[in-house]
């Protein structure tokens, strides 16, 4: 069994179709989605469009709900509020039907899902320290969480009570551990490295691979200055920050 695992899309149309043409190439069984897949971009519809194309597992973000009314964009900065705000003016009652109807967590046989964390998925809290993993992975019944909302690729485990934290492209799964993996954004990456990002998940050989996708970011920025979006959301993606 073959997972794509791919998130924090945020309406990214260039990073996803250049996500979706690498990740087809894995010939996955099946695509699971990490949530936010609208908010900063220009393109909200069309990418919910592809991703529901896909039958995925999806879950929920803070961005989805924030667009439909199911969370308050008071604490969200300008920028993000702004980009919001736009967002919703876009999104005709199909469309906010089922993000509204996206839950925030899956728990499959062997994968946990969720956008934020497991133990408070409403709160869309971060996963950054030694106790927000510990709390995570006591959470967990399966021995791989995947998660999104930092847009930092990343995994976090616990061996003999110590936490560890890795920003290797591959991680062991498996094995008596259990293991927390960020698979990075497709379409607003942080870690300073501006390519699109998702994971391969191969449950047989306990194995999930990080990868990183090249796309026409040019392209996706001035289409976020062309909607009259913020400019500092055109001039990020440039960068990864
Ligand atoms: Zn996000």
């Amino acid at each position: 069994m073959r997972y794509a695992i791919f998130g924090d899309v945020h309406a990214n149309l260039e990073a996803l179709e250049a996500v979706l043409d690498k990740m087809s190439r894995d010939k996955p069984d099946k695509y699971i989605c990490i949530g936010d897949l609208i908010g900063y971009g220009a393109n909200p519809c069309e990418c919910i469009d592809k991703i529901r194309a896909l039958n995925p597992i999806v879950v929920a973000g803070n961005h989805d709900y924030a667009a439909v009314g199911l969370l308050n964009i008071d604490f969200f900065n300008s920028y993000a509020f702004k980009a919001i705000e736009w967002t919703r003016l876009q999104l005709n009652a199909q469309y906010i039907k089922f993000l509204q109807q996206t839950k925030l967590l899956y728990k499959g046989d062997n994968i946990t899902a969720v956008h934020s964390s497991p133990y408070s998925p409403e709160m869309f809290e971060y996963i950054e320290n030694n106790f927000d993993v510990q709390l995570a992975l006591n959470e967990m019944k399966t021995s791989v969480c995947f998660v999104g909302h930092s847009h930092i690729p990343m995994s976090f485990s616990m061996t003999r009570g110590v936490v560890s934290f890795s920003s290797e492209p591959y991680v062991q799964v498996g094995k008596g551990n259990k293991v927390i993996i960020n698979v990075g954004s497709v379409g607003q990456p942080r870690d300073e490295n501006p390519n699109a990002s998702y994971a391969i998940y191969e449950v047989e050989e306990g194995m999930v691979w990080i990868k990183r996708v090249e796309y026409d970011i040019e392209k996706a920025a001035r289409k976020i200055i062309d909607a009259g979006l913020p400019d500092v959301l055109a001039e990020r993606i440039k960068y990864g920050r």
